[in-house]
Parts: C-alpha cells; sequence; structure tokens
C-alpha cells in the first residue's frame, strides 16, 4: 500500500478537549475524526485496526461455538416495554418515533431482541444449547462522553447470548466464553486480568470483567500478590472481623465544641485523634427512604456494597438541606446518636472501642462513643473499600490495585430476560421450562483504545503486532534518487507478495517528517532505505517498540523481516 494512496491526514497539534493518550494520538495519527459529541468517523487507518481486533473476536467466537448473527440497529419499543426497561433504563436509551408516531430506540443491547427472536424460533430441549453473537453498531446516550473511543456515545460491540437448558449447561457455557475471552484478548496483544465484578440489581448469578490494566484506566481493581484472586474494587470483599469491640470507655459520651471543624482531617488535627478513631456518619436517600451509614474515618465507603446490603437501585448522598433536616445540624456534624432513621455500621466501626462522631449539633462533636453501649445498628457488614492494607480474601496474602480498563464481560443472566419475554422450551419430559441465559460483551472500539493507553511513547503509538493497521512501513529517504525509489517499489512488492502488510511511505517529504509520522503511527517495524545504505547493498531495520536498529543486506531482509513477525518480537 502506497501512503500517497491513502488518508492519513496525520497532525502536530492535540484536539483541545482529548484527555486520554488514546484519543490525542488516534486523533493526531489520522485514525479518527470527530463528527459530534462522543461520535467518530474511522478513517483508512483506524478501520484496518478495528478489523482487525474483529476478526480476532470472530475466529474466537467461531472456535468456541458461537453463531453469528446481526440483529436491528432501531428496536420497537414494544420489547423494552415487555422486558419493564423501557420505563428504568432512563436517559442513556436514545428513543425517538418513526412517521407513524410508533415508540423505537436506538440498541445500546440487545437482550430483548435476541429473545424474541430464539422465543419464536426454539421450542424443544434439542435446539438447544444456542450461543448467538454480533458485531455491531450500538449507541448510548452518555451524559458526558470522555476519552475518545473509550467512552463515546456510538460505538461497536461484540455481544453473545447463550442459552441453555439448565443452570449446570449453562455454566458450561460461561466456562467456555470466559476462555475464549482470555484467548481473544492474549491474541490481542494486550496485558489483561479477569475479575471479578459486581452483577448489579440482577444478583445472584456471577459475573467477570477483563480489564486492560493501564494507568489510565478508570476502574480500580484488587489483585492478590499470591493467589489468583482479583477482583473489581466495588466487589472486593473485606475479610469478616472477628470478636467484638471490646470493653467500653469509662463515662458516657463527651460533647465537644468543634466550631467549623468538619472533615475527618480537621476533626483528627483538632482533638488530637487519629483518623481511624473518627467515625463518618454518611446519610443517603434510597428507594427505601433516607440511612445512615458509619464508615471509619481512613476508609471509603463502597456504594456498590450499600446498595446490594439494602436491595435498593437508587442510592444517592442528601443534600445540606435533607442533612439538616434528618440531623438537626450542618454537614460535617451528623452522628449516629438519636437518629430517627435506620443507621449501617461497616464491620471496622462496630470494632472501635471508642470512637468520635458528630454529635449531631452544628460545631459539636461526641468523644468516647462506645458502639454497643451507646449505638444501636440496622446491620453491620462489609460496607468500605478494600485497601492495600487489607489481606486477601482467599488466601490472606498481599493485595495490591490496580488500574484497568474494561473490555469484556461476562455474565450469567439466568431467567430475567426469558422469564419477561416468556421463552420457554419443551424438555424431554415433555415439560415447558424457562430458557437459562447468559450474556458476553467485548467493546471492540474500546480495544482499539485500550491498547494505545498500554503502548504509547512521546513519539506516538506501539501498537501489539497483532492489531497494527501495517506491520512494516517502508520508508525511502531520498525519492528523487532513482535506486533508492526502485529499490523502495521492489522491496514493497516483494514483501507484499509473501504476505506482509506493508505501508511505503512514497511522499515527497523530508526524512525527518517521514520518520516522525512513521513513530506516530506506531507501525511495529520500520525499513529504511537509502543512497548511503544501499551502497553497502544494505537496508535499516528499527523496531518501534525497543527501538533496535539492525543493518539487514538486501537479500537476507525479507527473511529477516518475516522471521522478527513470525516470532512476535516486534
Ligand atoms: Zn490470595
Amino acid at each position: 500500500m502506497h501512503y500517497s494512496h491513502l488518508l492519513i491526514p496525520t497532525l502536530k497539534e492535540v484536539p483541545a478537549e482529548a484527555e486520554a493518550q488514546s484519543h490525542i494520538l488516534l486523533f493526531r495519527a489520522g485514525m479518527i475524526r470527530k463528527l459530534a459529541s462522543g461520535i467518530y468517523d474511522y478513517l483508512p487507518l483506524g478501520l484496518r485496526v478495528l478489523r482487525k481486533v474483529e476478526a480476532i473476536v470472530r475466529q474466537e467466537m467461531n472456535r468456541a461455538g458461537a453463531q453469528e448473527v446481526l440483529l436491528p440497529a432501531v428496536q420497537p419499543a414494544e420489547l423494552w416495554q415487555e422486558s419493564g426497561r423501557w420505563q428504568i433504563y432512563g436517559k442513556e436509551l436514545l428513543r425517538f418515533q418513526d412517521r407513524h408516531g410508533r415508540d423505537c430506540c436506538f440498541g445500546p443491547t440487545h437482550e430483548e431482541v435476541i429473545t424474541d427472536l430464539v422465543r419464536r424460533e426454539v421450542h424443544s430441549y434439542r435446539q438447544l444449547p444456542l450461543n448467538l453473537y454480533q458485531i455491531q453498531v450500538k449507541f448510548r446516550d452518555e451524559i458526558r462522553p470522555r476519552f475518545g473511543l473509550i467512552r463515546g456515545r456510538e460505538f461497536i460491540m461484540k455481544d453473545a447470548y447463550s442459552f441453555d437448558i439448565d443452570e449446570a449447561g449453562a455454566e458450561h457455557t460461561y466456562r467456555g466464553m470466559y476462555e475464549a475471552y482470555s484467548r481473544i484478548f492474549r491474541r490481542c496483544g494486550l496485558t489483561f486480568k479477569a475479575v471479578e465484578a459486581d452483577t448489579g440489581p440482577i444478583g445472584g448469578s456471577f459475573s467477570h470483567e477483563f480489564m486492560v490494566l493501564a494507568e489510565t484506566g478508570e476502574d480500580f481493581l484488587a489483585s492478590c500478590l499470591s493467589c489468583d484472586y482479583a477482583a473489581n474494587l466495588e466487589k472486593a470483599e473485606v475479610p469478616a472481623m472477628e470478636g467484638g469491640s471490646g470493653p467500653s470507655p469509662e463515662g458516657a459520651p463527651n460533647l465537644v465544641a468543634t466550631p467549623g471543624v468538619r472533615t475527618v482531617e480537621e476533626v483528627a488535627a483538632f482533638l488530637m485523634v487519629q483518623p481511624e478513631d473518627i467515625v463518618k456518619t454518611l446519610i443517603y436517600e434510597t428507594d427505601l427512604g433516607p440511612v445512615a451509614v458509619l464508615i471509619r474515618g481512613d476508609h471509603e465507603v463502597n456504594e456498590v456494597k450499600v446498595r446490594n446490603l439494602l436491595g435498593v437501585t437508587e442510592l444517592l448522598l442528601a443534600g445540606p438541606d435533607r442533612v439538616r433536616e434528618l440531623t438537626g445540624a450542618e454537614v460535617g456534624f451528623a452522628g449516629p446518636q438519636g437518629l430517627s432513621i435506620p443507621v449501617y455500621a461497616d464491620q471496622a466501626v462496630a470494632a472501635l472501642p471508642a470512637m468520635v462522631t458528630g454529635a449531631n449539633q452544628t460545631g459539636y462533636h461526641l468523644t468516647g462513643v462506645h458502639p454497643e453501649r451507646d449505638l444501636h445498628f440496622a446491620k453491620v457488614a462489609d460496607l468500605r473499600q478494600v485497601t492495600e492494607q487489607d489481606p486477601c480474601p482467599r488466601c490472606g496474602g498481599a493485595l495490591t490495585i490496580l488500574k484497568g480498563i474494561e473490555v469484556g464481560h461476562v455474565f450469567k443472566l439466568g431467567f430475567k430476560y426469558s422469564k419477561a419475554l416468556n421463552a420457554k422450551f419443551l424438555d424431554a419430559d415433555g415439560e415447558e421450562q424457562f430458557i437459562f441465559m447468559g450474556c458476553y460483551g467485548i467493546g471492540v472500539s474500546r480495544i482499539v483504545a485500550a491498547a494505545i493507553e498500554q503502548g504509547h511513547d512521546a513519539d506516538g503509538i506501539i501498537w501489539p503486532l497483532p492489531l497494527a493497521p501495517f506491520q512494516v512501513g517502508l520508508v525511502p529517504i531520498n525519492t528523487n534518487d532513482e535506486k533508492t525509489r526502485e529499490t523502495a517499489q521492489r522491496l514493497h512488492d516483494e514483501f507484499e507478495a509473501a504476505g506482509l502488510e506493508v505501508l511505503l511511505d512514497d511522499r515527497d517529504e523530508r526524512p525527518g517528517v517521514k520518520f516522525k509520522d512513521m513513530d506516530l503511527l506506531g507501525l511495529p517495524l520500520r525499513v529504511v532505505v537509502g543512497p548511503k545504505t544501499l551502497a553497502k547493498n544494505q537496508a535499516e531495520v528499527r523496531q518501534r517498540r525497543s527501538r533496535d536498529v539492525s543493518l539487514v543486506d538486501l537479500d537476507r531482509l525479507l527473511p529477516y523481516v518475516k522471521d522478527l513477525i513470525d516470532q512476535g518480537t516486534p
């Protein structure tokens, strides 16, 4: 392929709103352009990378026994009303009406559509199991699309849905998908981790997320240094604490004036105590009314755990007016004593022998509060986020907290959609049963960005070999020199004939410009031909990642480059 024939509008400047390196570099390398907020054009090189991801995903899904389908992007409201999601999905669902005034949406996901297809076509256990997938454009109307392809509004996903006769069958399918996903991300050349994930309001079943490890990731995960345990921070458990809070301090709690002292740090400094001696009282609004949650001053609340414990979907910190109404004090002075709303305590709070809390009186705190003697809890549970100081819940080893970008999710759904849409089959005894479902997503366009978050330097992108738009960039450094031009063209033809993907930079540009662009594009190998090396019948081969440079005889060049690629070196 010739550079001059392709649309590769590279740029020096960085787009104003771009925060993530992948966004900046995809833009500067001329691989994507923004059409509207969270909506992007894929230019020829960007599309080549996307197609490579798709090809790997497709091969591994087919190998795992899944069948490809293509479902419509536009979906009728009736199906979403049947599942109940038309009401609860919120503004992220892009809704509109067709010319007949019928409600429709642009699909952010396809559980309803696929379940509808299967309920119409599958009637017997003999037709199961079934695993159907598609690679398709989806739309989620994010309020704040960010980071380019990482969190756009329009994106490309592989979504698969499995249908089994029972839970054991579904378990088997889930395992198969888990293994297929591991192969997909390995083949993409990504460093990733499969972590236990929260199942959300569906509950009951289990799920795993696949995270590409990157400093710029928005997700946090806890990973054990000694065993296989890894979990999304939302899900990571704190081991159950042994024993109670011990004997209570002498005398009743003390009311102490703490004028204008609100935060944990301010209270600790003012009363000369440690943050772990202070208890934060967080007031939340929920579907079940207001509640208070107690967390030790040096810990962070885990709202997913709180939501799961209470069995609610809505959980919002109460505003200042509501806090005043419920506690009688300004924000910063709420405490558990005498509250008329249910109080939920993290287990580390219930184990404190004496604590400092707000006094529900503006400008005052209480010291010497004992959990058993002075407080009443609706429930004590694990309600906080783990830290690197906590032991692994499985083996007691040390935990490390890492950052990642979620690129895949496998999920055991159960009967949620088959029951809502009445998808049944006849079992071997002729009895009607609901189909047991699973769903499995991969963010195809997000992988393109995640690969860059993991592979880049100050000069540009460093593609993993399997995703690179071309494997080799061929750079003649003086296109006015006939021998250079002819040799470059001959090498290009030979490389292509040998099945290599090669981009020949045939532009009449200075070598510096060509080198800069080649680094920015991130092709794994660069081959430079010029009058100087040609005089010795040689060419220069440079590896983008290691920056290793070798001079190679022209007659050995093709096997040399082929070897590097076959070994997956660059
Ligand atoms: Zn462990």
